[in-house]
């Protein structure tokens, strides 16, 4: 095969890379569901191991799929998960043709269409080229900020030059056979505080004798506020509270969580140093019994942001070249929320995300992709990973 000739190689195959994504979209992986998650990982596996691929476990649960011969370099490592927001009482399991080339499913856009377009883009890099070194990394528990496996990436393990998220490529505007979609060049961090305070519940009728930790809470909520900042792409909110333990107490103690995202790392660790400087203050005071309200915290997540290196962006560029030969319409786009391209980009590595497939509603009982669009997209990705192979970009402007 060549690249010239691609979508003679693809076209024949279409049916079973449909009959696998159906097969995997109608297995319940919804990250809570760890059983159907290890499951699916082991339906992907054995499919993978008979098309000659390599499997290994990554981390406990998840999985590393590889395709390599020779002593190539660069290493190519695409990033995709396993595990869904859907749980199996929702009544959303099933793969459903819509019709005109569009299917709607659980998962069928985040991520397992891009699971299977990292599939076969592996597939035909071994069709054409001697040398290659491409992986597939799959995470069991992504949609929860990869907890399994978020430090093995850190630790930089799969040792990548380059890596590609497959999250959905997002429509600029309603999901169509022209819409442009976006090639991802930078996503913010996320993190997440738990915090505790504590008062002295007495008796409501006699709210002298303690001290509302429920009062305090709200301090420190209203004193969090300003640090939201739209211009600089911090956003700070208290999403969950609780306490008290009945409308007649004083309440000795409540409980909330705080959650904040940013564009920099620079921006993540002063938002998250001016949180922890907000919460410990001390905000009520009861002379009677000379106690001040207090306060205990735990970050549950400190998620690095993806940022907008010179390297991702010249990965960025080496798309939209491909894009423009192919004649899609790609254009780079920056995103709020957070994915596992952010842990391996934060190790140094050229990421980008969002290569794959063009999918709507995801996250949503609507979530659909376009067939379609979908196929396509297999080309643009095997394009990109090859132009890497040839190019190795990063090699080059080392030796510069
Ligand atoms: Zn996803």
């Amino acid at each position: 095969m060549q690249l010239s000739n691609f979508s003679d190689w693809l076209n024949p195959q279409k049916t079973e890379i449909e009959a696998f994504l159906k097969t995997l979209v109608e297995i319940n992986t919804h990250t809570a569901n760890t059983v159907g998650v290890d499951h699916g990982m082991d339906v992907l596996s054995s499919f993978a191991e008979e098309k000659g691929f390599i499997v290994e476990v990554a981390s406990g649960r998840g999985r590393l799929i590889k395709m390599t011969k020779g002593e190539a370099r660069p290493r190519v490592l695409l990033i995709a998960h396993m595990d869904t927001v859907f749980s199996s009482d929702m009544g959303f399991d099933t793969y459903e043709p819509l019709g005109d080339g569009f299917v709607r499913g659980p998962g069928v856009g985040d991520i397992k269409g891009g699971l299977v377009m990292g599939l076969w883009a592996m597939l035909a890099i071994r069709e054409l080229f001697d040398a290659y070194d491409v992986q597939l990394v799959v995470s069991p528990d992504e949609e929860s900020g990869s907890p399994s496996i978020r430090d093995w990436y850190m630790r930089g393990h799969v040792g990548a030059d380059y890596a590609i998220g497959l999250e959905p490529g997002f429509p600029q505007g309603e999901l169509s056979p022209t819409v442009p979609l976006g090639v991802v060049i930078q996503r913010r961090g996320y993190a997440l505080i738990n915090f505790t305070v504590k008062g002295k519940s007495c008796h409501s009728g006699v709210p002298q004798e303690g001290l509302s930790a429920i009062d305090a809470l709200a301090h420190r909520i209203v004193a969090l506020q300003p640090l939201n900042d739209y211009e600089r792409g911090v956003t700070v909110n208290v999403g969950l509270v609780s306490g008290g333990v009945s409308p007649n107490t004083v309440a000795g103690e409540a409980n909330a969580s705080v959650s904040f995202r940013y564009f920099t790392m620079q921006d993540g660790q002063a938002t998250k140093e001016a949180i922890e400087e907000i919460l410990s203050r001390q905000y009520v005071y009861n002379p009677i019994l000379d106690l001040w309200d207090s306060v205990e915290m735990q970050t549950e997540a400190f998620i690095p942001p993806m940022e907008k290196t010179p390297q991702n962006l010249m990965l960025a560029d080496i798309v939209l070249q491909e894009a423009e030969q192919l004649g899609h319409h790609v254009v780079p786009l920056v995103r709020g929320g957070g994915s596992d391209a952010n842990f391996i980009s934060a190790t140094g590595v050229p990421t980008i995300c969002g290569m794959g497939a063009p999918a709507q509603g995801i996250h949503t009982t609507e979530e659909k992709i376009y067939l379609p669009m979908m196929f396509e997209r297999i080309e643009l990705l095997t394009r990109t990973i090859s132009r890497l192979i040839v190019e190795h970009p990063i090699s080059a402007a080392k030796t510069d």
